[in-house]
């Protein structure tokens, strides 16, 4: 896997595949590993924030596939009458999803969804055991309230993804989680090792072996039955059959999506939701402009621009020409680069190593242990 043969990910294209929006800074829990700085407090946007984007999104989205992603705060907690308020200035051509922790989710909020065609993914870490992160502003566990939201949209047949944090691999956790998904009814399901993120400043250095393993477990589980679709593993996939076809190279878009996220104020960061709602003495609010004052077309044409932008497409060069797994990670997240390594120049980060390297090796290290032997 020679580095320097992946022509992909060179600058920032002007137009994303998808927008994330923060309807309110408000979440009505408090888990311990989440990176969000306002969320006890109740920031909504205002609707001329959305009639703004929209005014961008709707002509990408009569042109192709396009979606919104509502991600807060907490995106329920902005009320139905708000929320419709926001989604209603975007056209009938613009995918909506929400990213929620299902703890408001009641049939009204079904009803809703089905109104308006939204995609739903649950927050949420597997069996009640595995919880003891997700807690009310209280401190109580929030699980069941988790689950009765998610009783409410299997009541109405409103398919879901699901999103999980794993805090501590451990042998066994993979098949445990695997079949406790399998259980909960939703039809796609990502993975994410905890990262250190934000206001989180937990360490996520793992056991480079724990995490390896944790890996090939989780593909075992879902070889023995695929009915989820499984985010990690199936890029790992898609990856190592493009490379067996010689067509790695073809995997990368051949420039960054630009994924702007619009703060409940109107202002756009750019590659990472993580930094919206941070300051930095040499980066300051890290936005590349903000939707009331210029379209966001215009601001994405220019982002590139954007102090720190600029210093991370840096990086994204010097993994481009180091690392091995570039082809099929795209040289990171600027926002793990920025709170591991406090700039964003750098190359590997204990998230790279943990739900990249470790997922490639893991799914490897699956393949190598159940080859045929007539192989
Ligand atoms: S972010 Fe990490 S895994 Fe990805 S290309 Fe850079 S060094 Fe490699």
């Amino acid at each position: 896997m020679a580095a320097r043969t992946h022509t992909g990910m060179r600058g920032i294209a002007a137009v994303p595949s998808y927008v994330v929006m923060q309807p309110t800074t408000l979440c009505n829990l408090d888990c311990a590993y989440c990176y969000l700085p306002m969320r006890a407090a109740d920031r909504r946007m205002p609707v001329a924030v959305a009639e703004a984007v929209a005014a961008s999104v709707n002509p990408w989205a009569a042109a192709g596939r396009f979606s919104v992603v509502w991600h807060g705060g907490e995106p329920l907690a902005a009320g139905r009458e708000h929320l419709a308020a926001l989604l209603a200035p975007f056209g009938p051509e613009v995918e909506h999803h929400i990213q929620t922790n299902a703890t408001l989710i009641d049939d009204a909020w079904c009803a809703f969804f089905a109104e308006h065609g939204i995609r739903v993914s649950v927050s949420v870490d597997g069996p009640r055991e595995r919880n003891a992160e997700r807690v009310t502003r209280g401190g109580r566990p929030a699980y069941d309230r988790i689950l009765a939201g998610v009783a409410a949209l299997r009541r109405h047949g409103v398919a879901f993804s699901a999103l999980a944090v794993v805090s501590r691999p451990a042998p066994g956790l993979a098949t445990e989680l695997y079949d406790y998904f399998l259980d909960l009814g939703c039809d796609v399901l990502g993975v994410n090792i905890e990262e250190t993120e934000g206001v989180n400043t937990r360490t996520n250095a793992r056991d480079p072996a724990a995490v390896t393993a944790f890996w090939a477990e989780l593909v075992g589980a879902w070889r023995r039955d695929p009915r989820i679709h499984l985010r990690e593993v199936e890029w790992s996939l898609r990856y190592a059959g493009a490379v067996l076809a010689g067509a790695a190279d073809d995997l990368l878009p051949r420039r960054l999506d630009p994924i702007p996220t619009v703060a409940h104020d109107g202002s756009v960061v750019v590659l990472s939701p993580e930094l919206a709602g941070f300051t930095d003495p040499r980066y300051g609010d890290f936005s590349s402009g903000n939707v009331l004052a210029t379209p966001l077309a215009e601001i994405l044409v220019d982002a590139g621009r954007t102090l720190w932008v600029g210093e991370f497409l840096a990086g994204v060069e010097a993994c481009r020409s180091s690392c091995p797994y570039f082809g099929f990670c795209g040289g990171g997240h600027a926002a793990n680069r920025y709170f591991e390594l406090g700039r964003f120049d750098g190359t590997e980060t204990e998230h790279c190593r943990n739900s990249k390297i470790r997922l490639l090796e893991g799914v490897l290290e699956h393949a190598r242990d159940h080859e045929s032997p007539a192989a």
